[in-house]
């Protein structure tokens, strides 16, 4: 770790994959959270320690802290829950079980898979529009293993021009949590 313009460098990442962890942590957040103030500081250096290869414990305890002290409701996550059925019901619960805790530790991870794959995703991207003139074509791609969303499968099929509305308004991941997508690119579009 060493100080540089008045920031903590993180070791093994250069510059300019700082600046885009922290574009993408900062959109997603925004998009996410726009009604709550973030100890940013805290969650950069954990979460740059998370891409750049150091293990992701500290980001997920930022992460849960945040959740568990401002008692976030997080839209997507409840999305997720409906989406995939939530947690049983207790049936001899009483009306105060009527709105358990939610589960904070599952929320930071998927908070972390979020931003790790959004990071990851970002800066696919970077590369592939620096070399959209040799491979104009690209396609969503998804990790057929049972879990991946069927809106995810349908957009999969067809490789789309770059310049394709769909690629200029798509954000990776999409819209669900642990979506697993990822970009490929080809010379045509066959
Ligand atoms: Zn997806």
């Amino acid at each position: 770790m060493r100080e540089e313009e008045g920031g903590v460098r993180m070791k093994g990442l250069t510059e300019e994959q700082e600046r885009l962890f922290e574009t993408v942590f900062h959109s997603i957040l925004k998009e996410d959270f726009p009604h709550h103030r973030w100890d940013v500081s805290r969650f950069l250096y954990a979460g740059k320690q998370v891409i750049s290869g150091r293990d992701d414990r500290e980001f997920k305890r930022q992460a849960r802290l945040f959740f568990s002290e401002n008692r976030i409701r997080w839209v997507r996550y409840e999305a997720h829950l409906a989406y995939w059925g939530g947690p049983e019901p207790d049936p001899y619960g009483d009306d105060e079980e009527e709105n358990p805790e939610p589960d904070y530790w599952e929320m930071a991870d998927l908070l972390t898979h979020r931003i790790v794959m959004a990071y990851m995703n970002a800066g696919k991207r970077q590369k592939y529009e620096q070399e959209a003139d040799t491979f104009p074509f690209w396609c969503l791609r998804v990790i057929n293993d049972g879990r991946a969303y069927p809106d995810c499968i349908e957009e999969s099929q067809t490789a789309r021009h770059y310049t394709d509305p769909y690629w200029q308004s798509k954000k990776l991941p999409c819209a669900r949590l642990f979506c697993r997508c990822f970009i490929t690119r080809r010379e045509r579009q066959e």
